[in-house]
């Protein structure tokens, strides 16, 4: 039997350059060789987004979409919707147990973008934000997956999801898989602002965006702030420019480095380099999502079969740990 993947985002807005070689392109990769499934986070968006429902569901077809368009194929991986799976909902509640809130509190990722969340949140974090790393966990064991693809962002996600497992375990008896994460090779993205890119944050190069658009943001995206004129010497080191050209697999980097170094090349040169191979990578994602932005039934149907499959599974999850817990009554 293959090992199985659980991965997946939230349905938060359209997905970045950030997913793409962060998580998505490993994600693609590995569906030939492990049972992957592909969760469409509405519940954990709500958590954040509990205000804006419509925003979470105009954009769950979206990321079904970008992912299908980035190469993820329904014949091999499973998309699905969180909400669709109440067992997810179940298991969260019993996991709860197994945390304490001061951990929640010191989870660092967590930490960080309450900081970021301070205009929903004021210093009054609710309770389903603080505990989405709890409903992440379920996700995950729903499904008694071996490897979770992810950010940088993630692990400590990944790390509370193993706690819970092995809590589990240790109180109820063997019952659970502790998964593993797997980061890329592009762990944390930066923005354009130089923050971690985020479809949140403004800070992101769409899959969906058009050349002139992306041309546009490349060109106001700031470069290394001690390299004012093309003769000045650069620090490629600090650029996000440069780490783009290193994502987009340019075959000279090295003459880019170099250039950069000594003031033979300036940032007008290398921003328009950047946009053609940006370009280039993204031509046949687009033309794929074209595809399927013309066929939204089709669309529709792989979430309604992907999210059949997936309940399928998480239900032999759940009657398993029920019994685990005594929870077996007729
Ligand atoms: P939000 O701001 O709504 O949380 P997000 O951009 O962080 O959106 P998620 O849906 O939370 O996106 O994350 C989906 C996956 O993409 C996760 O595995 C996450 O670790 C990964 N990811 C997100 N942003 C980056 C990034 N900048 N670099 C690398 N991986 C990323
Ligand atoms: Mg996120």
């Amino acid at each position: 039997m293959k090992k199985r993947i659980l991965t997946g985002d939230r349905p938060t807005g359209p997905l970045h350059i950030g997913h793409y070689f962060g998580a998505l392109k490993n994600r693609v990769a590995l569906q030939d060789e492990y049972d992957t499934f592909v969760i469409i986070a509405d519940v954990q968006a709500l958590t954040d987004n509990f205000q804006n429902p419509e925003k979470v569901r105009k954009n769950v077809y979206g990321v079904a979409m970008d992912n299908l368009a980035a190469g993820i194929d329904p014949n091999k991986s499973t998309i699905f919707i969180q909400s669709l799976i109440p067992e997810i909902a179940e298991l969260t509640v019993f996991y709860s147990n197994l945390v304490t809130i001061t951990r929640l509190q010191r989870n660092p990722t967590v930490k960080e973008e309450i900081e970021q969340k301070k205009e929903l949140f004021g210093d009054n974090v609710t309770f389903g934000f603080l505990g989405y790393p709890v409903s992440q966990a379920a996700d995950i064991t729903a499904f008694q997956a071996d490897l979770v693809p992810v950010g940088e962002d993630q692990l400590p996600q990944i790390e509370q999801a193993r706690e819970i497992v092995r809590k589990f375990n240790q109180i109820y008896g063997p019952t659970l898989k502790e998964p593993e994460a797997k980061v890329s090779q592009f762990p944390r993205i930066r923005g354009l602002d130089r923050a971690k890119m985020g479809k949140s944050l403004n800070n992101a190069i769409y899959l969906v965006d058009p050349p002139e658009i992306i041309k546009k943001k490349v060109t106001s995206a700031i470069t290394d702030t001690k390299k004012i004129y093309l003769k000045d010497k650069g620090h490629p080191e600090v650029c996000v420019i440069y780490d783009y050209h290193k994502m987009f697999g340019t075959d000279e980097l090295d003459i880019i480095e170099k250039e950069c170094r000594s003031g033979a090349r300036g940032c007008v040169q290398c921003k328009k380099e950047l946009v053609e191979s940006i370009a280039k990578i993204l031509a046949p994602i687009q033309e794929k999502r074209q595809h399927y932005q013309e066929r939204p039934k089709l669309v529709e149907e792989i979430l309604f079969e992907g999210s059949q499959k997936a309940r399928s599974v998480a239900k032999k999850t759940l009657k398993l740990v029920k019994e685990k817990m005594h929870l077996n009554y007729f």
